[in-house]
């Protein structure tokens, strides 16, 4: 039986992770299928207190991660795929196998969205991308584009400008979601150009099967147009991933993670909540870590109404 069982190693998940192992909890964390989170993909993290100049996001994460390990809190790679409950405790699913757990942290976050047009599965990796960070450098000296118009859209296009030869941003509308700052420092950028009122229709790829270009209509005029890039950075949003949780524990309308009592607990006793997996409004860094930090708090609240802590 495991005191605290943490899903997740996001900002949320590693925060819980500290507060946990100090308090003497030895937490289990595991690492789920896309380790360190949202910031394992970004670059600059300007906005997160107490680092003057910004601090890189994988920096940010291996040093929380290095925090918690500091205080006993024990790391595996493997995935929740299922969650029952029972008297007292509740039952996780890792790798095939059953873990009982007096109390679970749910921290598992948000995964990136894809547009749904054909053939976008078997194109990533050729062509099609959701994370600058991890494939702008293969694209130096060439077109791309980004999809989207949000703030992920926008950095994701200043950061390729380092490399590609022009980013076109393609957004449905003709107006950025994005903050202010950002989408002027986006549309400033003189390698930056906006493709307003569009939405890709279609991959096109050349006689290697990597992307060529993209079949774009506006959706004004209803006009279709090719336009050539060697890679498509979607950037459009994200899922919350609560799959493995459907059926037990209250989800909303887009399947984020539902908290009650004003606090990080879910519908279930000993389960709690935190970060992005629960997070449609904020979905930042810091309230993240915060919300990491208010389940650890309350998980060892529960525990010591059991008589465990
Ligand atoms: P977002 O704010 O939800 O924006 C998603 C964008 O994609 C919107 O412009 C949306 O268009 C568009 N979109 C959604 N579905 C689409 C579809 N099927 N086809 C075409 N376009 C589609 O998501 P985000 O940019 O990932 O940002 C999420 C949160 O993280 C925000 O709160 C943001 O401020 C924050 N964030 C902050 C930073 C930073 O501060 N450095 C960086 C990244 C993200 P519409 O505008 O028409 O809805």
């Amino acid at each position: 039986m495991e005191k605290v069982i943490i899903l997740g190693t996001g900002c949320a998940g590693l925060t819980a992770a500290i507060y946990a192992a100090r308090a003497n909890l030895s937490p289990l964390v595991l690492e789920g299928h896309e380790p360190g989170g949202q910031l394992s993909t970004t670059t600059l993290v300007e906005n997160f207190p107490g680092f003057r100049e910004g601090i890189m996001g994988p920096q940010l994460i291996m040093d929380m991660k290095a925090q918690a390990e500091r205080f006993g809190a024990r790391f595996q790679y493997a995935d929740c795929t299922g969650l029952r409950r029972g008297e007292g405790h509740v039952s996780i699913e890792v790798e095939g196998k059953w873990v009982d757990t007096r109390t679970l942290i749910v921290a598992s976050g948000a995964s990136a969205k894809w547009l749904g047009i054909a053939r976008e599965r078997e194109l990533i990796g050729h062509g099609l991308t959701s994370c600058a960070t991890c494939d702008g450098a293969f694209y130096r000296n060439v077109p791309v584009c980004v999809v989207g118009g949000g703030d992920s859209a926008c950095e994701e296009a200043n950061f390729l400008t380092r490399f590609a030869s022009k980013v076109y941003l393609i957004h449905r509308r003709d107006t950025l979601r994005a903050s202010k700052v950002m989408a002027q420092r986006t549309l400033d950028n003189p390698k930056v150009e906006p493709i307003w009122n569009s939405a890709p229709l279609e991959y096109l790829t050349d006689t290697d099967g990597e992307m060529r270009a993209v079949k774009l209509k506006n959706l004004v005029s209803g006009a279709e147009s090719e336009l050539e890039v060697k890679c498509v950075f979607v950037a459009i949003g994200h899922t919350p991933n609560t799959a493995p949780f459907k059926g037990v524990l209250n989800l909303d309308e887009n399947g984020y993670l539902l908290q009650q009592d004003g606090i990080t607990a879910t519908n279930v006793p000993g389960v709690f909540a935190a970060g992005d997996v629960s997070d449609h409004r904020y979905r930042q860094a810091i309230t993240a870590s915060g919300q990491g930090c208010a389940a650890a708090l309350d998980a060892e609240r529960h525990l010591a109404d059991l008589g465990e802590h």
